[in-house]
């Protein structure tokens, strides 16, 4: 296909409405083959609010892995992916565990830090910060009273010292409840900087929240009996050996735990779409987790105890129930109500077991049959649906 030559587009195309721009962009590349109608016209108003020169809206499969038994209550996942095997392996995953009694979860409280750096912090003004905590909480207090009546608000702070570029970073602790919680920690961290800078003698060069979210964390652990796991020519025993021994290569070669934290991901961020949750975020949480004594690991695992394979996973979750992009779109209003609307914990709850059922169905297939037994018989499928 020839690259499209254009025209420049008119200087005030962000202020246009879609369908403005939409002809806009067909008048600046001169012709009408662009098959803008393939961005859809559904809920155009709604996304031309969400982003700036919007034209509309990127389809992507949305699907459902059916068959999981979470602290004993049943679950279809609604997964939003392209790639083929993904809802497969989730839904393959489920079921095995769920015959085995289910997944079981938790998830902490949803703490998260709003950060300040500070250039030209006097020496000391740790301890004088530190002393004058309670003068900085009581200056939150009006931003985070919606918190404080669901139950969050400030939880404390912490300081670092870089002693590479000499910033004093000052994190504020908050629990954001049912929210990711980026719009209110930065203003929070806005709110606090020009007394943190008298306290400190400093001067702020940035107030944001961090996505380090190692405070707000999930997990799930499941047990499957190894009589369970014949496969192939493999015996339950056998196979569950090499899971074991696949695992251990995840937590001790980075080389393979990427691709080992790439397939949980498969599920988690498939979740985060399927939502409208903000995955980048939740993905940037999931490596620095991973890597957090230094050496990047695998954020889930399987162990043999007594003749079952216990599986287990944790891992920052920075899943919101409210606000940002959450429940916007039909789509994803449509994805909470199939999961009978949980709050924030309870969709990390969710997004934990999912992401320990993709990890298992992928090891499960590497250590037994191969990964492309399964990704050949999707392909197969698709192209005779192509057919
Ligand atoms: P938001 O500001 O739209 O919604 C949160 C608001 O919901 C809160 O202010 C609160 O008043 C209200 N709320 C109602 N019920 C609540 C409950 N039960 N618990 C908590 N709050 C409740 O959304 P947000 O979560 O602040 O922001 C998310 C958006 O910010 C995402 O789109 C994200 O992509 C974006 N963002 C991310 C980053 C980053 O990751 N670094 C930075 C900036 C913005």
């Amino acid at each position: 296909m020839r690259d499209l030559e254009r025209e420049s587009l008119p200087l005030n195309f962000r202020k246009l409405d879609i369908a403005a721009r939409r002809a806009a962009l067909e008048a600046a590349y001169g012709e009408k083959g662009l098959e803008l109608g393939a961005l859809g016209e559904a809920e155009l108003g709604l996304v031309d609010g969400m982003v700036e020169s919007a034209l509309g809206c990127l389809s992507l499969p949305f699907g459902l892995a059916t068959g999981f038994l979470i602290d004993g209550r049943a679950y279809d996942v609604p997964m939003a992916t392209e790639e083929a095997s993904v809802i497969a392996a989730a839904t393959f995953g489920a079921r095995l565990v769920a015959a085995a009694g289910g997944f079981s979860t938790w998830a902490s409280e949803p703490v998260m830090r709003a950060q300040v750096f500070l250039e030209g912090a006097l020496p000391g003004a740790e301890l004088e910060i530190e002393r004058r905590e309670a003068e900085l909480r009581a200056g939150l207090e009006p931003l985070l009273a919606s918190l404080g009546r669901r139950g969050g608000g400030y939880r404390g702070l912490a300081l670092c010292r870089n002693e590479e570029t000499g910033l004093l970073r000052v994190d504020l602790r908050i629990d954001v409840r049912d929210a990711m919680g980026a719009n209110i920690l930065d203003a929070a961290a806005e709110r606090a900087a020009s007394e943190l800078e008298a306290m400190s003698g400093g001067r702020r060069l940035m107030c944001i929240l961090s996505n380090d979210a190692s405070e707000r964390r999930a997990g799930a652990s499941c047990r499957i009996p190894v009589g369970r796991l014949a496969r192939a020519s493999f015996s339950g025993e056998e196979a569950a050996r090499r899971m074991v021994l696949a695992s251990r290569a995840a937590e001790t070669d980075p080389s393979r735990a990427v691709t080992h934290n790439k397939g949980v991901m498969n599920g988690v961020s498939a979740l985060a779409l399927a939502t409208g949750n903000d995955f980048r975020a939740i993905e940037a949480a999931a490596h620095f987790w991973a890597c957090r004594d230094g050496r990047y690991r695998g954020i889930s695992g399987f162990r043999l105890v007594d003749g079952g394979l216990e599986g287990w996973i944790e891992l920052p979750l920075v899943f919101g129930s409210v606000g940002g992009a959450i429940g916007a779109q039909a789509a994803t209003a449509l994805a909470l109500r199939l999961l009978r609307k949980p709050d924030g914990r309870g969709l990390s709850r969710i997004a934990a077991a999912l992401g320990l059922a993709q990890n298992f169905a992928a090891l499960f297939a590497l250590v037994t049959e191969g990964i492309q037994a399964g990704h050949m018989k999707l392909h197969a499928r698709k192209r005779e649906a192509g057919a």
